[in-house]
């Protein structure tokens, strides 16, 4: 079995110091597939220490050589691409054509970076003024287990941009995943100590990284339980932070919505990653005057889901991560019956014949917005379909939820649509489609966090801003 017991400190791959053991399970049989040897408070403070001592350097860099380094990280993504996938696929249990999208993706960021570092980021006129965007100093990145490749890319990709140097902590839950992360970043070549990585826990490894007095910069992604830590823990030091949290997005179907796209893009929106995802849309919400026709195709089309092992093209939705997940997902279940909610697909139990993996059916609930599942992130494929009586109630109970993060609009008319997604309390709103683009600010209102990432509103976060006046 492989042992996983290294970090990435000062320019070198060196054995973990902890002794704290963790078992790698694969998400589709549950077997354990690697053990890995999680770093400890030593090897954080090495990090840091190491960050600290390139970080003259490396903010010193041309913009020219700063662009090269970050096409080697870009390239070095590549190299390590199916490795990459398997280990999504394999941890997680998400899809592997959406493995291979996450996966593109994070090598793309490093490109996407590279047209950001330019003159016009770190300096403008305003008057009499310059304005000097200057580097942060040193950032620690800290990031989920859902997709583990593509938040260290999105972040460390700006950050390097910027001119800070990195401590990147992935999640312990996530270690398969960022793995062959790891061996790329080491196979890049960046000059030493510009770009850690330490695998450990949140205690004691996140810890001493968020208040630690050398460390500038923390940026999350993550629970806002975590969130809220990582603010307390670096306020004595008046750390900048960037907090990526949960969500608990609406998805409203407006009357006028044809049903052919809606159903889909709702499913879609729900579902994506098993429903492992912090822009899910959890809470679908349609109209009184057809809500018997709205239901019945979303019962239809959750049948029509290929549940099943995430290797196979034909599967929809895959295994969750861990036992651990998959019994808070039961446990929520529950409470959704417990409370009233009506169940309309799946439940409770492994879908029949995958007895093996972290498999979960894919659940739909008639409910309330007061219940539970309407008002707790579950993580999982369960979704509640909530009814309103006109357009003002649907936003005030899409706006009735502690987070902020996303929403989704279906409608025939998108003039319509826009309007309504600006009165929704959300850092991001699909209007008909599952779309992105890697330049368009993305963050959250509310108890979904602090802050934007993504393109010149990323890097603006990895950067101080100093106005100098001269004659
Ligand atoms: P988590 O909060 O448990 O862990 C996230 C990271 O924080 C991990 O690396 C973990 O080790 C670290 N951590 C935990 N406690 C810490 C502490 N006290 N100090 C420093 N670091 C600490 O979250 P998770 O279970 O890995 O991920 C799922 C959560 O992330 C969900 O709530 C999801 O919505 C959220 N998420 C948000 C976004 C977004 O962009 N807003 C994206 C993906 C996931």
């Amino acid at each position: 079995m492989q042992v996983l017991d290294q970090q990435f400190i000062d320019g070198k791959l060196v054995p973990s110091h902890g002794s704290d053991v963790y078992a790698v399970n694969s998400a589709i049989t549950r077997e354990q597939i690697a053990e890995a040897v999680l770093g400890d408070e030593v090897d954080a403070e090495q990090a840091v220490a190491a960050a600290k001592r390139a970080l003259p350097g490396w903010s010193a860099t041309s913009l020219e050589e700063r662009r090269g380094y970050l096409q080697k990280l870009a390239d070095a993504f590549e190299n390590r691409r199916e490795d990459m996938i398997l280990g999504l696929v394999e941890e997680f249990g998400t899809t592997r054509p959406t493995a291979a999208y996450i996966v593109d993706q994070s090598r793309d960021w490093f490109v996407e970076a590279q047209k950001l570092v330019t003159e016009d980021t770190f300096t403008e006129q305003v008057g009499h003024a310059t304005v000097n965007y200057v580097p942060v100093g040193v950032a620690v990145l800290i990031t989920p287990w859902n997709g583990a490749s593509w938040f260290m890319a999105m972040k460390a990709s700006v950050a390097l941009a910027a001119g800070c140097t990195v401590v990147l902590k992935p999640s312990e839950r996530g270690i398969w995943q960022a793995w062959p992360v790891m061996q790329a970043i080491s196979e890049a070549g960046l000059p030493h100590g510009v770009i850690n990585l330490v695998f450990g826990r949140g205690q004691p490894v996140g810890n001493v990284l968020t208040g630690h007095p050398h460390v500038d910069k923390v940026s999350l992604t993550g629970s806002t339980a975590t969130g809220k830590a990582i603010a307390r823990n670096g306020i004595e030091t008046m750390k900048r932070v960037t907090l990526e949290l949960g969500g608990k997005s609406p998805t409203i179907i407006l009357e006028d919505a044809d049903l052919a796209q809606a159903v889909p893009f709702a499913l879609r929106a729900g579902l994506f990653n098993n429903g492992q995802a912090c822009i899910a849309g959890t809470r679908i919400l349609a109209p009184e005057s057809r809500i018997d026709e709205i239901r019945e195709a979303l019962v239809a089309g959750i049948a029509a889901i290929n549940v099943g092992d995430p290797h196979d093209d034909a599967t929809v939705v895959g295994p969750v991560l861990d036992e651990d997940q998959y019994e808070t997902i039961q446990g929520y279940i529950r409470t959704g019956i417990a409370e009233g909610a009506e169940l309309l697909a799946g439940g409770e139990g492994r879908p029949e014949g995958l007895g093996d993996g972290n498999y979960v059916k894919p659940t739909l609930f008639a409910a309330t917005n007061d219940m539970t599942i309407a008002q707790e992130e579950i993580f999982g494929p369960v979704l509640t379909l909530i009814t309103y009586r006109d357009e003002d109630e649907a936003i005030a109970i899409a706006n009735d939820s502690p987070y902020g993060l996303h929403g989704y609009v279906a409608t025939g008319d998108v003039e319509h649509g826009r309007a309504v997604a600006r009165r929704i309390r959300s850092g991001r709103v699909m209007v008909n489609e599952v779309i992105d683009a890697p330049d368009a600010p993305f963050g959250g209102f509310k108890l979904s966090g602090i802050g934007r990432e993504f393109g010149r509103y990323g890097i603006a976060a990895y950067l101080e801003t100093q106005t100098v006046f001269s004659k």
